[in-house]
């Protein structure tokens, strides 16, 4: 499963991330996922337990938020909203563009607990 191995490599990042901040535990994760990244969000909270199984993250809630799709247009230079599955310039219609968010998985947070003496 292709979301196990994009949980896994989460699980890395939030454990450089508890380490630096010497935290005891993570309970939760914030994540903006783009509609054109190729990860699932469905898949991907079923692969997160797995993946967090034994980590820091053992726990933790997995908060998903979705990415707008913005495409800039090589026509007009317009930057606007637009679907995944059709990505046209708002403003002149041009199918010219050049896709600017909505295909990345980014952690955009932690929260955690901290070590007692830490
Ligand atoms: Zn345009």
């Amino acid at each position: 499963m292709h979301e196990l191995a994009v949980c896994q490599g989460l699980m890395a990042q939030v454990d450089q991330i508890a380490r630096r901040e010497a935290a005891e535990r993570i309970t939760r994760i914030l994540l903006s996922i783009g509609p054109l990244s190729g990860v699932e969000a469905t898949l991907l909270r079923e692969a997160f337990p797995i993946a967090a199984a034994g980590t820091v993250a053992e726990g933790a809630e997995l908060a998903i938020e979705e990415q707008d799709v913005k495409v800039k247009c090589l026509s007009c230079g317009a930057e606007s909203a637009a679907r995944a599955n059709r990505l046209l310039c708002a403003a002149c219609g041009d199918y010219r563009t050049r896709l600017i968010s909505g295909d990345e998985m980014l952690l955009m947070s932690v929260e955690l607990e901290r070590r007692e003496n830490a």
